[in-house]
């Protein structure tokens, strides 16, 4: 039998107009497994074949991680830090999102980014977008977390964002990565090719979810408990994030 309907995205379908049915059919598939599928697809007709969990052999977690509560509203926008420069390749960027996946893991059950981007547009599956994210202090219910795979930031930015606020013992305790980040000049600046892929992820992502809001993550850890400062993602990142604030018409972080 053919069905009157025809399903336009996995989270909503409405029946097909002009069909013999008299009333509208609405119907929901909330099958998150489906809409993760759903949005690889979309990000593959949009040109961008995601890598995928399984082809950059991913560690599996490292326990139950919280199943996300998918009412995601936030896009949070991180870069990856000093010890990270742009990968020349895919193969460079897998290794990246290895690398991040296993720090990250040394304190959360799995890297915490929901989705990366690397410096030549490729884009990366991270923590599988069923499950919430560990990428802010304080709350990460709602939020999807993404990382540009390079440093955005320029030197002395750590300093003026997140250790000037601390204690003289931690400032103490911190001298090593102080002094790391005062000679940090090898920050990149996003390329088109890296802009152009946040962009296909950002407009995807908005049509699966009802996303209002994205900031950079020191916007969000400004708004969180204890209100630490983070240079995340850079004055670049900021810079990136602005942009792709205008060009969605999306808000600012608000919790
Ligand atoms: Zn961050």
């Amino acid at each position: 039998m053919v069905a009157d309907y025809r399903i336009e995205h996995w989270t909503s379908a409405c029946s097909v107009v002009g069909s013999s049915k008299d009333s509208a059919i609405t119907i929901s598939v909330n099958n998150r497994a489906a809409t993760r599928q759903a949005i690889i697809n979309t990000l593959s007709r949009k040109g961008y074949k995601l890598i995928e969990r399984s082809t950059w052999h991913a560690k599996p977690p490292r326990d139950m991680l919280t199943p996300a509560s998918w009412d995601y509203r936030d896009v949070v926008i991180h870069h990856a830090g000093h010890s990270y420069t742009c990968a020349v390749n895919a193969r460079g960027a897998i290794e990246q999102i290895q690398k991040a996946q296993e720090y990250d893991m040394k304190k959360f059950y799995d890297i915490g980014y929901h989705y990366a981007v690397s410096c030549s547009g490729e884009l990366i599956e991270a923590r599988d977008i069923r499950y919430t994210g560990s990428h802010v202090a304080g709350e990460n219910t709602g939020k999807i977390g993404i990382v540009l795979l390079e440093n955005l930031a320029e030197a002395g930015e750590a300093w003026q964002q997140e250790y000037s606020r601390k204690s003289l013992w931690e400032k103490l305790r911190g001298s090593l990565d102080i002094a790391r980040d005062a000679v940090a000049f090898n920050h990149a600046t996003p390329t088109k090719m890296q802009i152009d892929a946040l962009l296909a992820l950002i407009e995807t992502l908005i049509e699966y979810f009802n996303i209002t809001a994205l900031g950079g993550h020191r916007e969000y850890q400004l708004l969180a408990p204890g209100n630490e400062g983070r240079a995340c993602p850079g004055r670049y990142g900021m810079q990136v994030v602005k942009e792709m604030r205008a060009k969605f018409r999306l808000g600012a972080p608000s919790k």
